[in-house]
């Protein structure tokens, strides 16, 4: 072929590739590789663009590792720096090395700097680490964020591994490795660098950098400060409360970064810990009746009397599992319904129980337990969980759960259970509310299912 000829062919060759480069190439990108799957399309763009090879005519080698001197090769043609074979500085690059004259204008670019002793190492296997230097000084990445890697020591030094691991994490070329690492150490492979070199060259590639969850820890204390930076001396941003959960991006000494609802910053390890506190557990008992109000008479018993009596038992048993304990009454006094119903959601109390005895036949005995359905919440666990104790504690008739509603659960928004714990005017029934022993039988009954409710409700 004459030098003629030659010229024609390059210009052909040239004008094929312009042409398929400004759109007669198939919609999705295709690459000759057998070995690279059509999702990868960093990989389909940096072929299309010539800046990358496979190591066969139809291999790309994805898992292959890179060395240094081929970083240096495709930052260099991505950049545009002369690839022109020539003396490099470093006494282990002899300047007939394909890769030389692309070192040596990393060189000169200040991209790279090659190890103390002058050597460059071009036969290694870069790391990940090794790779975040080249990429942040060959697309002078400047800007830093709040990035944590358990793997990274944090070091704001501009020539650390921290420092230049940030940039290519905020300039969106790498979210690590998962579960937090960025595993610096790590030999570099041909995929990982062609979506690292793609999204430092096509913002369309980019990914939003985001801080991986690595634990979750829970508030100790209400209204713990959240603040800008990892001291005291920073600004608040905003407060958390008892329990609220905080996902831990980093730790920044006696502090954590992370997220706690809609709230990114920094909380004070003091104030947190592993497992959530017990969720608050504040039960209201309402000894049904009183003062004005007897309640059924029958068999000797006032039910005010019994329902007090009871009442107070249950919340004797429920403070020794822990258990708040509101009382609408300890005494013989008159509450109107309404005042009881919404007693509970006025004192940040969470559920509702109100313990009253039964009054119909003689020949009726048994306990029963009420909800409403007109509130949609979990009344109706909280009355079997309650129920299902409560016949049995009794030795009686199993009345069941039922659904009425009764004034202090239809206008109550908490869960609440209303409690019939026998019949004043059964004889077998009274004889037993008249003793302690079952008194004490039936608290115990109410209260473990109490507890069984708040279990329930935690899971
Ligand atoms: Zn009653």
């Amino acid at each position: 072929m004459n030098s003629f000829a030659s010229k024609v062919m390059l210009f052909l060759v040239a004008a094929v590739l312009v042409i398929s480069s400004i759109g007669l190439s198939p919609a999705s990108a295709w690459t000759p590789f057998k070995d690279v799957s059509s999702s990868d399309v960093e990989i389909d763009y940096l072929y299309d663009r010539g800046l990358i090879k496979g190591i066969s005519s139809n291999q790309f080698g994805p898992d292959y590792s890179v060395t240094r001197e081929q970083a240096a090769t495709l930052i260099g043609r991505a950049l545009g720096l002369s690839g022109t074979e020539r003396k490099t500085k470093f006494s282990d690059v002899s300047s007939s090395s394909y890769s030389s004259g692309y070192i040596q204008s990393a060189v000169d670019k200040g991209i790279i700097t090659g190890y103390p002793d002058g050597t460059f190492k071009p036969k290694q296997t870069m790391t990940r680490g090794e790779m975040a230097y080249l990429l942040s000084r060959a697309f002078n990445l400047t800007k830093t964020s709040t990035v944590f890697f358990t793997d990274i020591k944090q070091d704001s030094s501009s020539t650390s591994l921290y420092t230049a691991v940030n940039k290519i994490a905020t300039a969106g070329i790498s979210n690590g490795t998962g579960g937090g690492s960025y595993s610096p150490n790590k030999e570099l492979i041909r995929e990982e660098f062609a979506i690292f070199l793609a999204r430092a060259l096509e913002p369309k590639f980019k990914v939003a950098f985001q801080n991986a969850t690595i634990a979750k820890l829970y508030s100790t204390t209400d209204n713990l400060n959240v603040r800008s930076g990892p001291s005291t001396s920073y600004k608040v941003i905003g407060q958390i409360h008892t329990n609220n959960e905080v996902q831990v991006y980093g730790y920044s000494g006696n502090w954590v970064y992370g997220k706690s609802g809609s709230l990114t910053g920094y909380f004070s390890l003091s104030y947190l810990a592993k497992a959530t506190s017990k969720p608050s557990r504040v039960m209201v008992i309402d000894a049904g009746h009183g003062g004005s109000d007897p309640g059924a008479v029958a068999n000797g018993l006032v039910e005010k009397e019994v329902n007090l009596d009871v009442s107070l038992r249950v919340e004797r048993m429920l403070k020794a599992k822990g258990i708040n304990v509101l009382m609408i009454r300890r005494t013989d006094v008159f509450y109107t319904l309404d005042y009881r119903a919404a007693y509970g959601v006025k004192n940040g109390a969470d559920a509702f129980v109100s313990i009253h005895a039964n009054a119909y036949t003689p020949g009726t005995s048994g306990s029963e337990t009420f909800y409403s359905a007109s509130v949609a919440n979990d009344s109706k666990q909280l009355a079997t969980f309650i129920q299902n104790r409560l016949y049995k504690a009794m030795e009686h008739n199993n009345r069941g759960v039922k659904e009425y509603d009764y004034r202090v659960l239809a206008a109550n928004p908490l869960p609440a259970a209303l409690v019939e714990l026998g019949f004043l005017t059964n004889s077998g029934d009274a004889a037993k509310l008249a003793t302690s022993t079952y008194r004490e039988r039936a608290a115990s009954a109410i209260a473990e299912g109490i507890e069984d409710y708040y279990d329930w409700k935690q899971q």
